[in-house]
């Protein structure tokens, strides 16, 4: 006999946990199931930035939302840490963009000026070297200015996902590992998963499988065009705290290390090892950023893979063939957790939702496709 749940979320990651987490909230009956640990999963390999800076800046809905994330990120670090007795080191002073060249500075100065136009959640301050100095008095002389938001922060991206996952066991759900999903059959308005651990059932079927939600989706009448994109990271030895704020390159995390990565690589493909050339660009960059970090030693690099869809927006449907089942992706995992698990999880159970089927389900592409 397969097991059956009210709700069975494919994949294990920030996404699909997040959402896990809020549905059992909802007080359904959850199981979560994952392939384990040979496959991708960007949850156990980011940068950790709530970053709001920058998002949106042609789809106010995507802006919005994003703030909002960020907004409800106390409550939900709070409530994770209270089930969980893990802190997910959530800080959340605000974040900088670092410019050596005016430009560029120049550049994203006008996407936060379009951005802050079109949605009115989001603020953001631009910063001469002399700004730039009063929050950093450490950084380098060839920086020349700053973009500020102070919706910015970040935190551990491991102890949150380790967090939620006993969170979300702790609420009642079910944690399924080395489960991997093979395939889905609906009827009778009933979804049977088959899995490396046997077969299972439930009445609404979640896709929370980053880059696997590619092959899953047509399954249940759905379309998830994701592509990875890579991203390289390194980590130096712990040192004395010097950075008040996260950057788009560089933060300290609350264990004294530096993280350092910013590399978008989608000519990778499903590669996720390192170069050393891209490391040693970001190294440079650092370097210049935060002189004091040249004898600093890299104790760790490290390559995952973003999932990305064609326009970067996110991705939220429900099916319309099969009814019940859900795809959820995104490339702002840490940052979009708390509307995960604060809005599309009670969307998904039915508590309605701003809009989300309107603005971020794939027929976009659909409608690109044919405008070409
Ligand atoms: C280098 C890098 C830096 C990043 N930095 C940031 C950042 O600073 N801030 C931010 O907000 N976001 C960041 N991200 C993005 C963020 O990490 C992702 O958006 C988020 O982790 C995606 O979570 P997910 O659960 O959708 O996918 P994943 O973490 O990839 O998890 C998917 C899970 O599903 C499993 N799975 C796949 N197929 C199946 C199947 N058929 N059956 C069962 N299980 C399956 C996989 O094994 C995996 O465990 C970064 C990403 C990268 C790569």
């Amino acid at each position: 006999m397969a097991r059956h749940f009210d709700v069975i979320v494919a994949g294990g990651g920030l996404v699909g946990l997040s959402i896990a987490c809020g549905l059992t909230r909802e007080g359904l009956r959850v199981a979560v199931c994952d392939e384990g640990e040979h496959g991708f999963c960007a949850s156990r390999g980011n940068f950790g930035l709530i970053w709001v800076q920058g998002k949106g800046a042609d789809s106010p809905a995507y802006a919005n939302l994003t703030a909002h994330s960020a907004r409800l990120w106390p409550a939900f670090a709070e409530r994770l840490r209270g089930a969980s007795g893990i802190d997910p080191a959530l800080a959340q002073p605000g974040g900088f963009s670092l410019y050596l060249d005016t430009g560029e500075l120049a550049a994203k100065a006008a996407l936060m000026n379009r951005i802050e136009a079109r949605a009115p959640d989001f603020r953001h301050e631009t910063l001469d070297a002399e700004g730039v100095r009063r929050h950093f008095p450490d950084v380098g002389p060839e920086v020349v200015g700053a973009i500020h938001t102070p919706h910015d922060g970040h935190v551990n991206p491991l102890k949150t996902l380790r967090a939620l996952l006993i969170a979300f066991q702790a609420q009642g759900g079910v944690y399924l590992p080395r489960h991997h999903v093979a395939n889905v059959e609906t009827g009778a308005g009933v979804f049977t998963l088959s899995t490396a651990g046997g077969s299972l059932e439930c009445g609404r079927f979640v896709l929370a499988a980053g880059l696997g939600n590619a092959r899953l989706a047509p399954l249940v009448g759905l379309r998830a065009p994701v592509a990875p994109v890579r991203g390289q990271i390194m980590i130096t030895e712990r040192l004395p705290p010097f950075l008040p704020y996260p950057t788009s390159l560089i933060r300290q995390t609350d264990e004294g290390t530096v993280q350092i990565g910013e590399s978008q690589e989608p000519e990778a493909g499903f590669d996720d090892g390192t170069r050393p050339d891209v490391l040693a660009g970001m190294a440079r960059r650092a370097i210049r950023l935060f002189p004091r970090l040249r004898p600093a030693r890299v104790v760790r690099a490290w390559g995952a893979l973003r999932i990305m869809t064609p326009d970067a927006l996110p991705l939220y449907e429900e099916s319309r063939s099969h009814p019940g089942a859900f795809v959820a992706s995104c490339h702002s995992g840490v940052t979009l957790a708390a509307a995960h698990h604060g809005i599309i999880a009670p969307w998904i159970a039915g508590k309605g939702g701003p809009g989300l089927a309107e603005d971020f389900h794939a027929e976009r592409f659909t409608f690109q496709t044919s405008a070409d």
